[in-house]
Parts: C-alpha cells; sequence; structure tokens
C-alpha cells in the first residue's frame, strides 16, 4: 500500500536548473519541480526526449545542483550539509545508468567494478573484495564466476544486473534509473524490473525510474510524474495512469502507444507540432501549440500543479475551476 502520511526519503521543492546558453539566452531545462519519493516505492518519471529527466535525476544523485529550489535527504537539506556529510550523503543515493557499459572501466575485472563504492568509502578492506563481490553478484542473481570477468564478456542484460549490484553495495535508501532498460531486449527489460521489484522488497528501497517507455512504467511504478518541457505536468498513481490521466499531454503520450494488445480498430494518435526549444519557451503553458484544447489564459497563464483528488495533481487550466472538475 502507497503511505502518503510516511515521511518523504528524498523530494525536490521548487527545484530549477537553468543553463547559461549562446547570445546571453538560459536554457530552463528543469522548471520549478516539486517531487517526492517514499521507502520501499517506485516513482516513474516518463516524457519524451529533452523534457527535463535526466537534468533532474543528476540533481537527485548530486551529480549537478539546481539554479533554485531545495533538495532535502530524510528530511535535511543537501545544500545547507558540510562537505563531508554531503559525501556521507552520496552513499544513500545511487545511480544506475543506461549503458553500464560506458560506465564502467573495460580494464576493471567484475569484482573490482562492484566493491569499488565499497573500497572508497572504506567499509571493506582488499582482502574481502572477492567474499563481498560474490555476495553482490548472488544478490543479482548472476552466477560467482562472474566475479574474474570483464564487462566486455558478458550480454547486455548480465552488465546492467552487474550495474545494479554495484548500485546496491553500498545499502542505499534510494536507487536512480535512467532509463536502465531501454538499451535491453524486451525479455532481459522484464527480467530486470523483476530484479529490481525485488530487491525494493528486501530493501525497501526507494526507486526513481525514468523512462521514455509510458507503458512500462505505468506497470512497475507506485507514483508516475509525467515531465514536458522542463515541467511536472501531472503526478498520478501508476495502476491508474491509463484510466485516470487528465493533462491533454499525458492522455496524448497514453494515446501514442503501440502494442500488440492494443485495440487495433482505435487509431494511433500523434502529438501534432513541434517541442517548443527550451531557449524559447513561450510565457503561459508549456504544452500550449501541441494541445488542442488551448484556451486564451493557457497563452498568458501558467498553470500550477493542482490537486483534484487523491495522489492525483495536474497542471492544467482546465483543472482549475473546482475540485476534480473541468472547464465547461
Ligand atoms: S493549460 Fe491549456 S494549453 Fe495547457 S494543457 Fe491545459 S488546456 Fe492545454
Amino acid at each position: 500500500m502507497f503511505d502518503q502520511k510516511e515521511e518523504p526519503i528524498l523530494e525536490a521543492r521548487h527545484v530549477s536548473r537553468v543553463f547559461p546558453a549562446s547570445g546571453g539566452r538560459f536554457l530552463r531545462a528543469n522548471n520549478d519541480i516539486n517531487l517526492k519519493m517514499y521507502r520501499g516505492q517506485t516513482l516513474g518519471i516518463v516524457g519524451e526526449s529533452g523534457c527535463g529527466k535526466s537534468t533532474l535525476m543528476r540533481m537527485l544523485v548530486q551529480l549537478d545542483q539546481p539554479t533554485e529550489g531545495e533538495i532535502f535527504f530524510d528530511g535535511k537539506n543537501i545544500a545547507s550539509m558540510t562537505k563531508k556529510e554531503q559525501r556521507e550523503n552520496r552513499r544513500h543515493i545511487q545511480m544506475v545508468f543506461q549503458d553500464p557499459s560506458s560506465a564502467f572501466n573495460p580494464k576493471m575485472k567484475i569484482k573490482d567494478i562492484v566493491c569499488e563504492p565499497l573500497l572508497n568509502f572504506g567499509l571493506i578492506s582488499g582482502k574481502e573484495k572477492d567474499t563481498e563481490a560474490k555476495r553482490l553478484l548472488r544478490l543479482v542473481e548472476l552466477p560467482e564466476e562472474f566475479a574474474d570477468r570483464y564487462p566486455h564478456n558478458m550480454s547486455g542484460g548480465q552488465r546492467q544486473r552487474v550495474g545494479i549490484a554495484r548500485a546496491i553495495a553500498l545499502e542505499p535508501e534510494v536507487i536512480l534509473c535512467d532509463e536502465a532498460t531501454s538499451a535491453l531486449d524486451v525479455s532481459v527489460q522484464k527480467n530486470i524490473m523483476e530484479l529490481l521489484a525485488k530487491l525494493q522488497r528486501e530493501k525497501n528501497i526507494a526507486i526513481g525510474f525514468i523512462c521514455h517507455d509510458i507503458a512500462l512504467v505505468s506497470q512497475i511504478s507506485h507514483q508516475i510524474a509525467v515531465m514536458y518541457l522542463g515541467n511536472v505536468v501531472e503526478i498520478l498513481p501508476g495502476t491508474q495512469m491509463k484510466a485516470s490521466a487528465k493533462h491533454p499531454y499525458s492522455v496524448a503520450l497514453l494515446g501514442s502507444i503501440f502494442d500488440t494488445n492494443m485495440d487495433f480498430t482505435q487509431k494511433i494518435e500523434s502529438i501534432d507540432s513541434e517541442i517548443p526549444s527550451p531557449l524559447d519557451v513561450p510565457p503561459g503553458c508549456p504544452f500550449q501549440n501541441r494541445c488542442d484544447r488551448c484556451m486564451e489564459i493557457c497563452r498568458k497563464e501558467r498553470p500550477m500543479l493542482r490537486k483534484i483528488s487523491e495522489r492525483h495533481e495536474v497542471a492544467c487550466h482546465l483543472f482549475e475551476e473546482k475540485e476534480g472538475g473541468e472547464r465547461g
């Protein structure tokens, strides 16, 4: 059961990330993001390429810092921690990347790769490495003998298991997966998802799962945040994604899914027109030039996230007049 009475383990409050660009302009990759992650729960983050998902993840994992806003881990503002506390805090938030082969040093054996974080934090000695590597490999259901292999002697799915073994080595409270299954075959993808779900159940880890595949994310996430052009435009329970999505962008994303169980009498929708340049976002709603329900107010005022029912928030002027209701 999802319990929002519990305190979030990781929280973004009014987080924005702005990058300077040529000609004195600025690229706003994330705009006033508010998100919460809970122990034992998965937060899926979906949206098209360039919507700011990865920038957000980099800030959550302390690889980058917000231009505005704050990130809290277990109730503590990360920015107000000392350097020593921030380093210690990195243990608790780990990341799994899309392409583990590019994240690993090809000259390192698997045992060196999975044990590197433990050695860096002084949690094991060199003598304990072999035993610890085998324990971690067992946890991700890989044979112990793989400890002496190199990454290029493994399949993509096996390498991703190594990436997960390395991520869980420090017993983190949060794992952030950036398109972690996107490069894998569908059957391998399923196995990796099952492994992450098993580890989450056993260790009560909060998982953040960035993915452009909305069908996959809605199957595995307790909660989903839909991002568009640096903004979170809708937050809702994963199980209700298909039936309850309200934001015109979320609805359009769902309409563009192709799968073999779909109703082939229904048209596969595409989203008209291009995403505006993030260097030139118009005032008002960021989705206005692609939305067939755009109104005058949408071109003037940016819609804020608004709770329309329990655990469901939407940033759209269609849902601002009354709780849970639409404009006429
Ligand atoms: S605020 Fe307006 S333009 Fe934006 S999604 Fe809602 S109806 Fe469409």
